[in-house]
């Protein structure tokens, strides 16, 4: 087709939507496409009308375009139809509950695979040092990054994964104790305990203190392996930061409890001999988590040769998992996907904000505080005689103040607390907080930067460097591409029409746009087949993956 007269419309057109473009890839466009189909009608018949000088009948401008237009529509019909995607891989939209497949040798029901590595900032994955991941999401799917829940640490993240639920509702606040290599690795940083306090059950959720932070009360919320266990679905668990039980009492199948230093060969091998499982034991919802990167951007930054190095090594265990599943023949039954709960940023050289000078809570605040919550920002409990709202309005004076500090915190009561970060509606949370900025620290006169790390997490979800990574591959992605694919079918065929969504490095790689990290929980029950009824209540948006399905 002679499509070069469309060119400059197309390209106003292109350029028309490049917003709608960047807004999401995997957006359902068939009502689009039909509408591109029109608009290049309009586009020829416009074109036509500057040839009419030719000296061409109107009537014969007309059946000429009328026939050109018949062909055109024609062509994008036949192409989409060609371009329809195999039964086999729409099959994988039914594939769950019950239902069996088999890889070549045994029979295997719809499985899931989330892996977490803890402190993978969402854009490491373009330092060049990820290839096999990358590859991975060529083959799959990657988002451009996904959005942690407040506050930004490794607790409060591993249970938003598994629950869908904001830190305001599903209670874990503060960061606890997977960072107990933190004080494994710098018993200096024992000052900066990330616990928080209880005042309901008077008890404090003591990160290092593996006991009291596995203590059931503390995590609200129905975890994804619950939910699969109510629905009959085998689950396992592989160190995920959580408790081996819920409130209700229910626990993952399978349960390897936290332990440090653990290399990722021998994780390796106790994933496949879940999968190598027969038939009626194999778990079909696999979580697994990997603190080595997080401790490695701690203690040295995240721009650090050990940061590099290490992502070398989770890259090459994530290889040896996807590889493992393709000698399995199980690329189209296990849906893997890669997470993480946090980014990571520079903290070598931080301003530090001192809370005991005379302007800011001053020595008497200091005294009169009962309980301070997380790190790095700061939940403040005045005990009991103390006038909070005395203290509040000196912080609040100070933020306004000409300190040359004043805009590297914020001072926030639950009443003002930033909607987005859903961290507000719980009485753990405690009554003001001070919230530092990337590039800045708490702390005291007497602290000074003691115990700080080179590179810390915590800081507003907002913030590109605590964004979280996704990578998925599986049933799931082949469908996404599939479906995505056929869509674009009726003009692609003729128009240079590229992919939707926010960027593309190739034409094999879609990348989705950013989203939050409480839709996990959604997309994982429905790879399983969870019905709509049977899931928990949730902080996602309802109908989330639909689109992707
Ligand atoms: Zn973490």
């Amino acid at each position: 087709m002679a499509s070069n007269p469309f060119t400059p419309k197309y390209r106003e057109y292109v350029q028309g939507h490049s917003a709608e473009e960047r807004e999401g890839l995997l957006h359902s466009d068939q009502d689009n496409d039909n509408n591109k189909v029109e608009s290049e009608g309009r586009i020829y018949i416009d074109n036509d009308k500057d040839e009419s000088s030719d000296g061409w009948s109107r009537s014969k401008i007309i059946k000429v375009a009328s026939a050109l237009i018949a062909i055109l529509v024609f062509g994008a019909f036949t192409r989409a139809l060609l371009r329809s995607p195999p039964p086999r891989t729409y099959s994988n939209l039914g594939f769950h509950g019950d239902l069996v497949r088999s890889n070549g040798t045994h029979d295997f029901k719809r499985t899931v695979l989330i892996v977490s590595i803890d402190g993978l900032r969402a854009d490491y994955l373009d330092r060049g040092l990820t290839p096999h991941l990358l590859d991975i999401s060529k083959e799959g799917l990657r988002a451009k990054s996904m959005m942690p829940v407040f506050p930004t640490l490794t607790f409060p993240n591993h249970w938003a994964l598994m629950t869908g639920l904001h830190a305001e509702s599903h209670g874990i606040i503060a960061n606890v104790i997977i960072c107990p290599f933190h004080y494994v690795l710098n018993p200096a940083e024992q000052p900066f305990l990330q616990n928080f306090w209880d005042p309901k059950t008077k008890q404090e959720f003591h990160y290092n203190k593996i006991d009291s932070a596995w203590k059931s009360e503390f995590w609200l919320g129905e975890p994804m392996w619950e939910t699969a266990g109510k629905a009959g679905i085998i689950t396992a668990n592989l160190m995920w930061p959580g408790p081996p039980k819920t409130t209700s009492g229910a626990s993952s199948t399978y349960f390897v409890p936290w332990q440090d230093k653990v290399a990722l060969s021998i994780k390796l091998d106790k994933i496949f001999e879940w999968i190598d499982m027969p038939l009626e034991e194999r778990p079909q919802l696999i979580m697994a988590y990997e603190p080595s990167l997080d401790q490695a951007g701690h203690a040295t930054g995240p721009m650090s040769a050990r940061v590099n190095r290490t992502l070398g090594e989770v890259d090459l265990f994530a290889k040896q998992l996807h590889l493992g599943l393709v000698e399995r023949n199980l690329t189209d039954i296990v849906d893997i996907i890669f997470v993480s709960d946090h980014g990571m940023a520079d903290t070598a050289h931080p301003t530090l904000i001192y809370i005991d000078d005379e302007d800011m809570l001053g020595m008497d605040g200091l005294a009169a505080l009962e309980h301070e919550d997380g790190w790095p920002a700061m939940g403040l409990r005045f005990n009991s005689l103390a006038n909070e709202t005395y203290y509040l309005n000196k912080l609040l004076r100070a933020k306004e103040s000409s300190r040359k500090d004043a805009e590297g915190f914020d001072v926030y009561t639950k009443e003002t607390m930033p909607e987005r970060w859903h961290f507000a509606h719980h009485e753990r949370i405690a009554p003001v907080w001070i919230v530092p900025k990337l590039h800045y620290a708490l702390t005291t006169r007497e602290q000074g930067d003691v115990g700080m790390t080179k590179g810390n997490h915590g800081y507003d979800n907002t913030e590109p460097s605590m964004h979280a990574m996704f990578v998925a591959h599986g049933p799931f992605s082949s469908v996404v591409k599939t479906l995505q694919a056929s869509r674009k079918g009726i003009v692609s065929g003729l128009l240079p029409w590229k992919t939707k969504g926010w960027h593309s490095t190739s034409d094999d790689t879609y990348i989705i746009d950013t989203f939050r990290n409480v839709e996990i929980y959604g997309l994982v029950m429905k790879l399983l087949g969870v019905e709509e009824g049977q899931m928990a209540r949730t902080n996602g948006t309802v109908g989330f993956w639909d689109k992707y399905f």
